[in-house]
């Protein structure tokens, strides 16, 4: 055993492990890349999460770096969960909900507790945290908060950003810091601190004085953006200044999230959902745009393509019998609206007149069983992640571009002719009302031909993603796969910003490094895996 490990198992509460089996397990996420750590390690508490750093920290000032890498369910589809470090695993143990205020709905709670069994305790009190993802019942907060995750209620609600009120963060040295909107005053008592915190609002708060005009150019015409750091909201007009905005978002790069207080929502289980199909691309995009145009927007607009309708078809004939049927459409449109009683009445009859004209086929349920089939068909893009045909399987490689709504016709038409030029198969799905669409073409990883169209691919949409004004990433983070685009979205201004920002918080390195921040395309070409599969999605860890 390594003396890192020796030392780390007697000074931690919490397992430390340095098998192979524990290993290889952390040695892919849901990316197509795989790296191994050297040792994982299970904290049993903040304290454990202190000591880890601390320890990488005075390692790091004698010259040895060893990365740390949070990992939460390790569904990352970017890589940011992987590390060749020490793998901190958080659901094992740090998963409880600690505080929760019935009355106001905030939250308090740690990193790996499981989102949905969130959502489950949230809803007996007739709340929600809105922004959930997709893989929300097998995917922690913790590694939410990280990538700033959204979902089918963003579009009304928004990310996770908005949603955080507070975190506790241990930072690359081990210092602990509670981050919240600090006052102009509270601000001016962190800059007199002599420690790690103290240094990093000081050279923090003269980066974004010295750069304000810079900044702005961060703020692409997206609904929503987990693409770089988040420098927009830090300092306000009113002087106040809250680091959590940055935090949330950086993928364990600057900091590793020990404690989270959410912000929730009322939830309201009465629902209207429709079933709109299209015949053309072009009136799917028209109707969007004029429900997007309405006061009260759905609080959820998702698409799936005729394409993956027929595949699914294909796959599995059951699970769209009765629902949609043959010859399908160019789109099927789900909206949804969760707003009160009489209210929900007045959308719904504005609704249906949007459809009545642009659809060629709507079905609406206003009870949950209905719902629940109708929500079939978007469920149905899961089957396809899961499906291989042969070798080939479907990888995230292009899955989270984002575009502004009013351009989402040219993503797809430039995606379809993308798929058309490489003779891939082609699907799409995803958070339509948002502009931002998954698509994961099938291929095979161990064929140095697939590899490269891979990466040809990458470089082909996201040209096609910068042309139209978007962003690499909608809500899955850039990880270690869009690091290399990031100068290219944002230009070379911003970019080297992010690299202050990354040097202020972690000056060795030692925070997850390869994600984010100084990744070049030729770090990650060596890092893609030769199958693709998403094992980590089992979860074989320990739990208390
Ligand atoms: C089928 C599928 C569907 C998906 N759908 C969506 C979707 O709709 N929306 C969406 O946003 N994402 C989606 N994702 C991506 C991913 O599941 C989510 O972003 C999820 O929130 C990640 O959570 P996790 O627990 O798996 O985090 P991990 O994959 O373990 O980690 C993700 C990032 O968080 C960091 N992290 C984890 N814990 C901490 C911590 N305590 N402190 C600091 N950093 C930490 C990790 O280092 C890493 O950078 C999907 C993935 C899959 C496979």
């Amino acid at each position: 055993m390594s003396k890192a490990a020796h030392y780390l198992q007697e000074h931690l509460l919490g397992e430390v492990m340095v098998s192979s089996d524990a290993r290889k397990y952390f040695a892919t996420d849901a990316s197509i890349f795989t790296l191994t750590p050297s040792l994982v390690v299970y904290p049993r508490g903040e304290q454990d999460v202190r000591k880890t750093a601390r320890f990488t920290w005075q390692l790091a000032e004698r010259g040895r770096i060893i990365p740390i890498t949070a990992r939460g369910s390790g569904t990352d589809q970017g890589g940011a969960a992987l590390g060749s470090g020490i793998m901190l695993v958080f659901p094992a143990h740090m998963n409880r909900i600690v505080e929760l205020d019935p009355k106001s709905g905030v939250v308090t709670v740690e990193p790996g507790l499981n989102y949905g069994r969130l959502e489950q305790t949230l809803h007996t009190h007739e709340r929600f945290l809105p922004p959930y993802p997709e893989s929300y019942e097998y995917s922690t907060v913790g590694g939410a908060v990280a990538n700033n995750a959204s979902g089918d209620k963003t579009l009304k609600y928004g990310a996770t950003r908005g949603f955080v009120k507070s975190l506790r963060v241990v930072l690359a040295n081990g210092e602990v810091v509670e981050t919240f909107r600090l006052s102009k005053r509270e601000l001016n008592k962190k800059l007199q601190l002599q420690t790690l915190e103290g240094e990093i609002y000081r050279s923090f708060n003269a980066l974004l004085e010295d750069n304000r005009e810079v900044i702005e150019k961060l703020d692409l015409s997206v609904t929503k953006n987990s693409a770089g750091y988040d420098l927009l909201d830090i300092k306000r007009r009113d002087g106040s200044f809250d680091l959590t905005p940055l935090i949330v978002g950086s993928q364990g790069t600057l900091g590793i999230v020990t404690e989270i207080t959410f912000e929730t929502e009322v939830y309201n289980p009465q629902k209207e959902l429709f079933l709109a199909e299209f015949e053309s691309v072009e009136k799917a995009v028209q109707a969007i745009l004029e429900l997007r145009a309405t006061p009260q927007l759905p609080s959820a607009i998702e698409m799936v393509d005729g394409q993956l309708l027929a595949l699914i078809d294909r796959l599995n004939p059951n699970q769209l019998k009765d629902i949609v049927s043959k010859p399908f459409p160019a789109v099927a449109l789900l909206i949804e609206f969760d707003d009160e009683g009489r209210q929900r009445k007045k959308i719904v009859r504005r609704t249906e007149k949007v459809l009545s004209e642009l659809a060629s086929r709507v079905t609406s349920a206003s009870d949950l069983a209905g719902q629940t089939r109708l929500w079939k068909v978007r469920d149905a893009a899961a089957s396809v992640l899961s499906h291989s045909e042969g070798q080939l399987k479907a990888v995230p490689i292009i899955e989270d571009g984002i575009v502004p709504p009013e351009k989402l016709q040219e993503l797809v038409s430039g995606a379809y002719q993308i798929f058309a030029n490489e003779r891939l198969q082609v699907a799409l799905w995803g958070h339509a009302g948002d502009g931002n669409i998954h698509m994961q073409p099938f291929l095979d990883l161990s064929q140095v031909g697939d590899r490269q169209k891979a990466f040809r691919i990458m470089d082909t949409y996201y040209q096609l993603i910068f042309s139209l004004g978007g962003s690499t990433s909608g809500e899955h983070g850039d990880g270690r796969l869009r690091a290399p685009y990031l100068p290219y979205l944002y230009g070379p201004e911003v970019y080297e910003l992010f690299t202050k920002v990354k040097q202020i918080f972690d000056p060795y390195g030692t925070l997850n490094p390869g994600v984010k921040v100084g990744v070049r395309m030729d770090d990650v070409r060596p890092l893609v895996r030769s199958t693709y599969g998403l094992e980590h999605l089992y979860d074989h860890m320990p739990h208390s």
